[in-house]
C-alpha cells in the first residue's frame, strides 16, 4: 500500500521519514515518508475540484487575521479563512467559526480572539470589556462572546504557533515539521507557512496539500464513493454481495462484556416510510402538545419555602422535549448532552436567560454495546461532511437530506442495501440511521500513514526523593502484571527511561542477555544513543522488559542525587517517540531542578487560603511548547505526580493539557507511611495500563447551521480550527464546549449536533465513533428555562470558572459562579413569571442550580478559606478540565447515605447480586445522627463517618468490631464478614466503584480521627468560617433576584 518510492517532499530529517506524514506538498507528494496510495487519490481530488466538498467549506471556519478566500474552492462564497493563529490556546481555547452560508465574514467575525500572544485585554480588539466577577461581558455585547473568556492568556501561555507570515518558531524543535500546525483551508497560506517552517522544505510550489486530519476527518475531499472507486483493492465489494462477506456489522464491546450476535441487535422494525424519522412539523406539534416533561416539571419552585429539593434518587439528564420516535433514537445523555435540551431560536433570546449554552461529552466512554459498521462506502454530506446519522430525512430513497447544513444528498448505491434485513431499497433501515452511536471502520482515505503501532514509553524519576517514596516498586510490579494486558497487538513497542540529574536509556535489543544502561550526562543537548533499540517489540524483547522491570528498583537505591532533570527527560523521550507517536508515562516526584524547564518553589503557605495571589498559572512556557511539539508527532504525556511536596503542577500538566493526556496526583505518597495511596496508584494503574486506547486521534464537532462552537474545555489542542488533535484518545476523558446561535434558528424546529472522533485502535485500525444529538428549537423563554439541564449547566460554569481563575482572578471567578445564579434567576423572574410573588422563584428545572453553584464554590477548586494545597486545587482544576460531568458532579456535590439499616427493599440485582439502593441524603450534619453511620461518596473518594453511639450490630456484624473504641484510627478496608449486614454494604461499595474508571479509596473515619475534618467539609449545605450556608445563600440569591 505504501509508497516508498515517492520522495518526502518535507524537511523532516531521515530519521522522522516514517512520522506523521501530513501531507505539506501537492498531488502525489507528501513531505512525509510513506503513505497511501488511497490518501493519494484523495489528495489529487483536490486537483480536480470537489468544489462542494472543501475542507472548511463549512465547519471549520476561523476569523483571524488572515482572511485569504479560497477561490473557486469553497461552496460558500469563499468564505474559507483558517488560520494557524487558530491554534492559539488560551485556557478556552477560543476559537470561532461562522455558521455555513453565512456572509463570507461577519464582522464579528473578524475580530475573533484568537490572539496570537497575550496581549493586554485593550489590545485584543474583540475583547469586551467583561464585568468583573461575570461570565457575562456587558450589555449590548455581540452575542458570539456570550459566554466566553475574551481575556488573552496570561503569563507564559503564548501562543505557541506563529502567524502566517512570520517565521515560524517552533519552540525551536528542528525535527518538527511545521505541517502540524498548518490549518487546513487557504493554499497559498499554507505554503506560505511551510516554506517558511521548514528550510529544507522542496515542495514544489503548486498547491499544499492540506493539513491531512483536517482533511480526512473535517475537509471534505474524501467523498467516498469517488475514492473508493479509484482504489478498488482498498474497497470492498459491497452492495448485492454484502452477505457473503465477513459480518458487516460487528457488536463489539469492551471484552469480556456481553456482545451480543448481530441477530440481537434490535433495530426498530416497523414498517417506516422514507421519511423513516418522524421530523416533520406535525410531529413536532404533536410533540409539544404531549409534553415530555412531568408535570412536576412545570412546578415554579419558592427555593425558600422548599429548599430541600434534592431527589433521593440519583438526578437523572432531564428529556428533551421530543417526539417519542425521535426521542428513542437521540443519543445517550452519558455520551452527549447539552446544557439547554430545548435550544433558544435566537441569540437574543438565549442572553435573555442567562443560561451558558454548551455540549459536554464523554465520546469514548466504555460502552457494552457499540454498532460497528464495515463498509467501504462512509455515507457523509457533501457539503459539511457530517456523517449520516438517525435525524436526517429521506426524500426519497435515493435521496437524504443533510440535517446540519440542509444539503440535499445522493444515497450511494451500496447504501442501498440493508446488511442487518439484507433487503435492497431501504437505506432508512441502515445502522446509520438507526443509532446515534455508532463506529466505522474507516477506509484507507481515513488514513494519513499506515496506523501507528500502539507504543508506551514510560519516564521514571530515580532521584533520591523518588527512590524514597518507594513508587518504583508498586509501577514495575504493576507494569509485570499487566503487561499482557497492555492495548496493542504484534506490532505493541515499548521503552523505558529513567533520569535524576542524568538521563539513563535501556537498550532491550532482542538478543542482548540482559538490558543495557546509557547513562546520557549532558543535559544540556540531549541526544538519543542508539535510537533503534531503545524502543523495543514487547513480544520480542519480553524476558528483557521483565528483567528490567524486576531489577529497576533495587538499582537506585543507593542513590544520593536528589537533583531532578524532567525537562531533558521529556526532551529524550519526545525524540525517542518522534518517528511513531505514542503515549508517554512520565512519574515524577519532586520539583524539577535541572535544565530547561527547571522550576521553582513558589506556593505561599501563608496566602493558600486567599482567593487572591496564588499561582494558578504556568511559571514557564516549556512544558506547554513540548506539548505542543509532542501533539504535533502524535505523542500524549500523562503525568502521574507523586510528591509530598510542592511540585508546581500548574506548570508540569501543561505537558498533559495540550498533549491530550492525563494528569495523576498521589500526594505524600509512600509506600510504607500511605497505604492507601498504594492501593489507589496500584488500582488506577491497572486502569490506566489496560484500558481502551485510541492513537493519532482527532475530533470535530458539527452542529446545525445557525449554531456555532467557540471555545472548547478539556485536554487537547486544537490543531486548526474547531479540530481537537488527540494524540491519545482514552475511555475516561469528558470534554466540553460553549456555543451561540449565530443565526436565527427560526426556519428549524430541530437541531442536532454530531461529535465524530477518528483514532487508530490499538489493533491498528482506523475507526471512526460518531455521536449524534438531536435537540428540539424553542421560541419563548419559559421554554428555554423548562429545559435547562442543571447538571450540565453547573458542569459548563465550572469549566469555565477554571479558565476565568487562571486568566483573571480565584475571586473572580467565584463571583461568576454566584453572578451566574443571580443573573439567571432574576431573568426568570423578571421575564417569565407573570406576578411577582416574594420568595426565591425558580423553575424545577433549576431547582438545584443554587446549591450546586454553592457546591462548586465549596469545592477545592474554587473554596478560599481552607489551607487546601496549590497542587491540590490545581489538580481538583485539572479534574474538572478532563472529567466526564458525571464524576465531575459527585466531586462537587457528593451522594450521602445511612448505611447502618441497609434493607434489600428496593434493592437492585445486578447479575444475581442484589445492591441495596438507599435514599441520598441531603450534605447536611442535620442528616447525620451518632447513633448511625453514613457513607459519603465523593467520586474518587468514599467515606464511612460512624457514629459514636452506633449501633453494636454494625460494629460487630459490618466493621467486625466490638466495641467504638476498636475501630482502627486507619481503616481502608471493610472486613467480608459472614453476615447479611456485611454482604449487603459491601456489595453497595462495590457496586459504586463499578461505576467509575478511577478506585476510590474508602476511608472508614470515626469520630477523633483527621479524617472527619474532610468529611464535614462536604457538608455543602452547612456553614463554616468562610463560607454561607445553603440557607444564607438562598437569602443572598433571593435579595440580588429581587434588588
Ligand atoms: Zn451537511
Amino acid at each position: 500500500m505504501s509508497q516508498p518510492g515517492i520522495p518526502a517532499s518535507g524537511g523532516a530529517p531521515a530519521g522522522l521519514q516514517a512520522q506523521n506524514g501530513a501531507a505539506s506538498a501537492s498531488g502525489s507528494l507528501y513531505s512525509n515518508g510513506p503513505v497511501q496510495n488511497a490518501l493519494m487519490s484523495s489528495q489529487v481530488s483536490v486537483s480536480e475540484g470537489y468544489n462542494s466538498q472543501l475542507p472548511g467549506s463549512y465547519p471549520h471556519l476561523i476569523p483571524a487575521k488572515t482572511l485569504n478566500p479560497v477561490s473557486g474552492q469553497s461552496n460558500y462564497g469563499g468564505s474559507q479563512t483558517v488560520s494557524p493563529l487558530s491554534n492559539y490556546q488560551g485556557p478556552g481555547q477560543t476559537l470561532y467559526r461562522p455558521p455555513v452560508a453565512s456572509n463570507p465574514v461577519t464582522p464579528s467575525l473578524h475580530s475573533a480572539p484568537v490572539p496570537r500572544m497575550p496581549l493586554p485585554t485593550s489590545h485584543n480588539p474583540a475583547t469586551t470589556p467583561m464585568p468583573s466577577g461575570s461570565f457575562l461581558p456587558g450589555a449590548n455585547v455581540h452575542p458570539p462572546l456570550n459566554w466566553q473568556y475574551n481575556y488573552p492568556s496570561t503569563g507564559s501561555q503564548t501562543n505557541h504557533c506563529p502567524p502566517a507570515s512570520s517565521q515560524p518558531t517552533i519552540s525551536g524543535n528542528t525535527n518538527l515539521t511545521s505541517h502540524q500546525y498548518v490549518s487546513s483551508g487557504d493554499p497559498s497560506f499554507q505554503n506560505n507557512f511551510i516554506k517558511s517552517g521548514i528550510a529544507s522544505n522542496t515542495n514544489n510550489g503548486s498547491m499544499v496539500v492540506h493539513n491531512s486530519y483536517d482533511e480526512i476527518e473535517g475537509g471534505g475531499f474524501l467523498a467516498t464513493p469517488q475514492h473508493t472507486n479509484k482504489n478498488p483493492t482498498m474497497s470492498r465489494s459491497v452492495g448485492y454481495s454484502y452477505p457473503s462477506l465477513p459480518p458487516g456489522y460487528q457488536n463489539t464491546g469492551p471484552p469480556s462484556t456481553t456482545g451480543m450476535p448481530p441477530s440481537s441487535l434490535n433495530y426498530s422494525s416497523g414498517p417506516q416510510g422514507f421519511t423513516q424519522t418522524p421530523l416533520g412539523a406535525n410531529h413536532l406539534a404533536a410533540s409539544m402538545s404531549g409534553l415530555s416533561l412531568h408535570p412536576e416539571g412545570l412546578r415554579v419552585i419558592n427555593l425558600l419555602q422548599e429548599r430541600n429539593m434534592l431527589p433521593a434518587t440519583p438526578l437523572r439528564p432531564p428529556v428533551p422535549n421530543l417526539h417519542e420516535d425521535i426521542q428513542k433514537l437521540n443519543c445517550n445523555p452519558e455520551l452527549f448532552r447539552c446544557t439547554l435540551t430545548s435550544i433558544p431560536q435566537t441569540q437574543a433570546l438565549l442572553n435573555k436567560a442567562k443560561l451558558p449554552l454548551g455540549l459536554l461529552l464523554h465520546p469514548f466512554k466504555d460502552l457494552v454495546q457499540l454498532p460497528v459498521v464495515t463498509s467501504s462506502t462512509i455515507v457523509r454530506c457533501r457539503s459539511c461532511r457530517t456523517y449520516i446519522n438517525p435525524f436526517v430525512s429521506f426524500l426519497d430513497q435515493r435521496r437524504w437530506k443533510c440535517n446540519l447544513c440542509y444539503r440535499v444528498n445522493d444515497v450511494p448505491e451500496e447504501f442501498m442495501y440493508n446488511p442487518l434485513t439484507r433487503v435492497y431499497g431501504e437505506p432508512h433501515r441502515r445502522p446509520e440511521v438507526q443509532n446515534a452511536t455508532i463506529e466505522f471502520m474507516a477506509p484507507s482515505e481515513y488514513m494519513l500513514r499506515p496506523p501507528q503501532p500502539p507504543v508506551y514509553l514510560f519516564v521514571f524519576d530515580v532521584s533520591h526523593n523518588a527512590v524514597e517514596t518507594g513508587y518504583l516498586n508498586s509501577v514495575c510490579q504493576s507494569l509485570l502484571d499487566n503487561l499482557d494486558l497492555l492495548p496493542g497487538n504484534t506490532r505493541t513497542k515499548i521503552g523505558f527511561i529513567t533520569f535524576d540529574s542524568t538521563i539513563h536509556f535501556y537498550s532491550l535489543q532482542e538478543g542482548l542477555s540482559q538490558p543495557q544502561m546509557l547513562i546520557v550526562s549532558d543535559i544540556e543537548d540531549v541526544f538519543i544513543p542508539m535510537p533503534e533499540n531503545l524502543l523495543v517489540n514487547l513480544n520480542e524483547s519480553k524476558e528483557l522488559v521483565q528483567d528490567l522491570l524486576k531489577t529497576l528498583p533495587q538499582m537506585f537505591t543507593k542513590t544520593l542525587e536528589t537533583q531532578s532533570a524532567l525537562g531533558p527527560a521529556l526532551q529524550a523521550a519526545f525524540k525517542l517517540m518522534s518517528p511513531t507517536g505514542g503515549r508517554m508515562s512520565v512519574f515524577q516526584t519532586q520539583l524539577p531542578t535541572l535544565g530547561v524547564g527547571a522550576l521553582r518553589p513558589r506556593e505561599e503557605p501563608n496566602q493558600r487560603s486567599s482567593a487572591k495571589e496564588i499561582h494558578l498559572t504556568p511559571s514557564t512556557d516549556f512544558y506547554k511548547k513540548l506539548a505542543l511539539d509532542c501533539s504535533g508527532q502524535q505523542v500524549a504525556v500523562d503525568l502521574f505526580l507523586l510528591s509530598g511536596q510542592y511540585s508546581d503542577l500548574a506548570s508540569l500538566g501543561c505537558i498533559s493539557r495540550y498533549s491530550a493526556g492525563s494528569v495523576y496526583y498521589y500526594p505524600s505518597y509512600h509506600h510504607q507511611q500511605n497505604p492507601v495511596q498504594v492501593q489507589k496508584l496500584q488500582k488506577e494503574l491497572q486502569r490506566y495500563l489496560t484500558r481502551k486506547i485510541g492513537f493519532e486521534a482527532v475530533m470535530r464537532i458539527r452542529c446545525t447551521k445557525g449554531l456555532s462552537i467557540h471555545t472548547f474545555h478539556g485536554n487537547f489542542f486544537v490543531r486548526s480550527t474547531d479540530l481537537l488533535s488527540l494524540p491519545n484518545v482514552n475511555p475516561d476523558a469528558g470534554y466540553a464546549v460553549q456555543m451561540s446561535v449565530e443565526e436565527s434558528l427560526t426556519d428549524t424546529q430541530l437541531v442536532s449536533f454530531q461529535s465524530a472522533l477518528l483514532y487508530t485502535s490499538s489493533k491498528g485500525e482506523r475507526r471512526i465513533r460518531v455521536h449524534t444529538l438531536c435537540l428540539p428549537v424553542v421560541s419563548t423563554l419559559n421554554e428555554v428555562f423548562l429545559g435547562a439541564d442543571v447538571q450540565a449547566i453547573s458542569g459548563l460554569l465550572a469549566n469555565m470558572a477554571v479558565d476565568r481563575s487562571v486568566t483573571a482572578s480565584l475571586s473572580d471567578a467565584r463571583d461568576a459562579l454566584v453572578n451566574a445564579v443571580i443573573d439567571s434567576l432574576s431573568a426568570y423572574r423578571s421575564l417569565v413569571l407573570s406576578n411577582q410573588q416574594p420568595g426565591l422563584m425558580v423553575p424545577f428545572s433549576l431547582r438545584l442550580f443554587p446549591l450546586f453553584v454553592l457546591a462548586l464554590l465549596k469545592q477545592k477548586s474554587f473554596q478560599t478559606g481552607t489551607n487546601a494545597r496549590l497542587d491540590e486545587r490545581i489538580f481538583a482544576m485539572c479534574q474538572v478540565k478532563n472529567q466526564p460531568l458525571v464524576y465531575l458532579m459527585l466531586t462537587t456535590h457528593p451522594s450521602l447515605y445511612r448505611v447502618d439499616n441497609l434493607s434489600d427493599e428496593g434493592a437492585l440485582n445486578v447479575n444475581d447480586r442484589t445492591i441495596p439502593q438507599p435514599p441520598i441524603l441531603q450534605l447536611s450534619v442535620e442528616k447525620l445522627s451518632r447513633d448511625g453511620a453514613f457513607l459519603m461518596d465523593a467520586g474518587s473518594v468514599l467515606m464511612l463517618w460512624v457514629g459514636k453511639n452506633c449501633g453494636q450490630n454494625f460494629l460487630s456484624q459490618v466493621l467486625g468490631v466490638q466495641n467504638y473504641a476498636l475501630i482502627p484510627q486507619i481503616m481502608t478496608d471493610l472486613p467480608e464478614l459472614d453476615t447479611p449486614e456485611s454482604a449487603r454494604i459491601i456489595a453497595f461499595i462495590s457496586w459504586l466503584r463499578e461505576q467509575r474508571p478511577f478506585f476510590p479509596i474508602l476511608y472508614v473515619i470515626r469520630d477523633e480521627s483527621p479524617m472527619k475534618a474532610n468529611f464535614l467539609q462536604n457538608m455543602v449545605e452547612d456553614r463554616t468560617e468562610s463560607a454561607l450556608s445553603y440557607y444564607e445563600f438562598l437569602l443572598h440569591i433571593q435579595q440580588q433576584v429581587n434588588k
